[in-house]
């Protein structure tokens, strides 16, 4: 599993450094590319960590659909910071980005498959580390397959 994480980091990095419109799924003032590699593998890193975990699959879910979950990504915590207005309101700066390993991509996808998912949970995190200043291409899809899906059909047209 930890060898499949290596490579299909790897594979989302090659996608961001060549394709100018795999970029741009990913906004804000930090490179996408500089984010995914201060996401901790082994460690928490400066904005958060990739685990594994045994996902269930849902009932009525075929274990090799797209529909499957591969990933989810929680903040890890939020700090407190001033919201400008005299008071404070909590920032998300670390996020979990756990990896199911009883089926999805990386139980049964292709190379492809996984380095989409790490893009798509990269865009996620874009979205909801404060300071990233948001994803413009990936849309929060919490618990809803049809928005999950356009998510990823967007990376894979525009990254692979
Ligand atoms: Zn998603």
């Amino acid at each position: 599993m930890r060898e499949r994480l290596r490579n299909a980091i790897e594979d989302a990095l090659n996608a961001l450094y060549k394709k100018l419109g795999c970029r741009a799924l990913f906004g804000g003032p930090i490179g996408p590319e500089e984010v995914l590699g201060r996401i901790g593998t082994e460690a928490l890193g400066e904005y958060g960590r990739f685990d594994f975990a045994s996902m269930p699959v849902m009932p009525g879910v075929s274990p090799n659909s797209f529909s499957v979950t591969s990933a989810v990504i929680t903040p890890l915590g939020t700090r407190q910071v001033p919201d400008g207005f005299g008071g404070s309101m909590g920032v998300t700066s670390t996020v979990q980005i756990m990896i199911n390993s009883t089926s999805g991509s990386f139980v049964s996808g292709s190379d492809t498959d996984r380095a989409v998912t790490i893009l798509h949970e990269l865009g996620h995190a874009f979205n909801m580390i404060n300071a990233l200043g948001g994803a413009p291409g990936i849309v929060s899809d919490a618990r809803n397959v049809s928005l999950s899906e356009g998510n990823t059909k967007r990376i894979k047209d525009a990254c692979f």
